[in-house]
């Protein structure tokens, strides 16, 4: 018996959004998340009154009807809002030697560059207006419009006069951030900070990130709106269930699927942990790539050259977690998203040498009890070498020095004022999120490969979320659900919803 046109596997926002557009194109989804909460990588938890984010805390463009945030696009189509705070600077960046805000307004942010480099600001200035036509190009098409099958092709042509706006930027779709920087920057102090733009991006570097990724970002927080979720990033989860189940969606949370189920290379369905069978004619993975293959799947159900060569996907290291609930008074200047590098000599992607810190509070004061904020920062740590051993808690506590050192770069008297302290390290981080060695996703830098598609070689069998084209980020993993959904639907359906926008 089938239980439903469609199966998804896991609730991260790749899959939310291709469960929720298949729903609202009008098939039965059922949606099987393993985790008690639904969201991966942006759900929220709450202890003692304080609701922190499990990682997500930057965004973009959720309260603006013209940004080209792909969310935002899904959203319109299920009739769902996000209620969001905007605010500008988007954090400040406390590199050894100065603290440079990081402004969406395109020219208080050079001025802030110029106060340390003049130079900089000017070569700074160049780059960002390539980022900006290429920004200005991409929204030719709506992400809503695309997807991953040869339909593809009259849907661009239906789009072709906006697509010439597009041709001048050709090169730079496929260019890294490094390749333009180097045509543009010489100031070695703007070249960190494109770096620095791009690992918080993608996990790596300007020579390992692709261009459009940074145009994207750079346009949607000058052109847009830098905003933050009112709820925390739960408010997304929650948004995008709301028009999922709307749409007659069917979501299952604690139901950990073990095992895709597969005859003679044709998808039949799953089989839950508890050994409950599920049937459908279309199962979707939102599990990552290395997840889908090692164990949801058995080796013999794929060719052994793709196995391997999926499996031998580079990976960016997992993190160190920091989720503290902090005493605010005499605080009232803190500001929201701030990101420090501890060592000039160190690589920025040293693990514990660039801590991230979040504290959405500063926002939205119902996130911690009153008088108190919830902090998160987080760093990049290895997974490997981490075992719950009697070291565990001691290497944790070592772990986290220079989250809680880059802590005090921002709020100098921090351990004083803890309330509440979690740490969390790359094991927490695996089995909270369900991701392979807690990875924060696949390194594939620019120009060695391409992410993969939707596409897998069992019928029936498709893939949505950070380890499939566009990659990483949540305006990138919501790309992946609608090139998902859009491929399992006629193109005509697709031209209904755009109407809509
Ligand atoms: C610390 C951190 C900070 C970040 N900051 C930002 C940011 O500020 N802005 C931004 O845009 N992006 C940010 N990102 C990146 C972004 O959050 C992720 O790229 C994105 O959310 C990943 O979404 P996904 O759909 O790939 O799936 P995931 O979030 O990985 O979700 C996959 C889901 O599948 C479930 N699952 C897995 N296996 C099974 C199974 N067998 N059965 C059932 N369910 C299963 C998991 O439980 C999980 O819920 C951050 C990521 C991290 C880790």
């Amino acid at each position: 018996m089938q239980q439903a046109d469609v199966i998804v596997i896991g609730s991260g926002i790749g899959g939310l959004v291709a469960g929720a557009l298949l729903a609202r194109y009008g098939k039965q989804v059922l949606l099987c998340e393993s985790h008690t909460i639904a969201g991966g990588a942006v759900h929220g938890f709450s202890r003692q009154g304080f609701h922190f984010d499990s990682g997500a805390s930057f965004y973009c463009g959720l309260s603006d009807p013209n940004s080209l945030n792909p969310l935002r696009q899904v959203l319109a189509v299920l009739g769902e809002t996000i209620p969001a705070i905007p605010y500008d600077p988007f954090g400040h960046y406390h590199f050894p030697d100065a603290t440079l805000p990081i402004y969406g307004d395109s020219e208080k942010y050079r001025a802030a560059i110029a106060a340390i480099t003049p130079q900089g600001a000017t070569e700074f200035a160049q780059l960002e207006k390539r980022f900006l036509s290429l920004y200005e190009g991409l929204r030719a098409i709506p992400t809503l419009a695309l997807r991953s099958d040869l339909n593809l092709i009259p849907t661009l042509i239906r789009y072709f006069p906006s697509l010439l706006k597009l041709l001048p930027n050709l090169g730079l779709i496929q260019s890294s951030v490094g390749a333009l920087m180097d045509q543009t920057i010489r100031d070695p102090w703007v070249r960190r900070l494109i770096d620095l733009e791009c690992f918080l991006l993608s996990g790596l570097k300007a020579h390992g990130t692709i261009a459009p990724e940074v145009a994207f970002m750079f346009g949607e927080r000058s052109r847009s709106v830098i905003d933050y979720p009112i709820g925390g990033s739960a408010a997304i989860v929650d948004a995008l269930i709301r028009g999922f189940k709307k749409w007659g969606g069917q979501l299952r949370l604690g139901t950990h699927v073990e095992q895709i189920l597969v005859e003679a290379t044709i998808v039949k369905g799953v089989r839950l942990r508890n050994g409950e069978t599920l049937n459908a004619p279309i199962v979707i993975s939102n599990a990552t790539i290395w997840d889908t293959y090692t164990h949801l799947l058995q080796p013999s159900d794929v060719p052994t050259a793709y196995r391997q060569s999926a499996l031998a996907t580079p990976t960016v290291d997992s993190f160190m977690h920091l989720h503290l609930g902090i005493r605010a008074d005499g605080l009232e200047a803190l500001t929201g998203h701030h990101v420090v590098v501890h060592d000039a000599d160190q690589d920025i992607t040293e693990p514990g040498n660039t801590c991230m810190i979040s504290i959405p509070s500063v926002w939205d004061k119902s996130l911690a009890p009153p008088g108190h904020h919830g902090v998160h920062a987080y760093t990049l740590e290895p997974y490997e070498g981490w075992m719950r051993d009697e070291q565990y808690e001691l290497k944790k506590r070592s772990r986290s020095h220079s989250l809680f050192r880059a802590l005090e770069r921002v709020i100098p008297d921090i351990r004083q004022r803890i309330v509440l302290e979690l740490i969390g390290t790359p094991l927490t981080h695996a089995r909270y999120l369900r991701r392979h060695q807690g990875t924060y996703g696949a390194a594939i830098a620019a120009g060695t490969g391409l992410f993969p598609s939707c596409h897998t070689p069992i019928s029936g069998l498709y893939r949505v979320g950070d380890s499939t084209t566009p990659g990483i980020g949540v305006p990138a993993v919501a790309a992946s659900g609608i090139l998902c959904a859009n491929t399992l639907v006629h193109p005509k359906q697709t031209l209904e919803l755009l109407k809509l926008l």
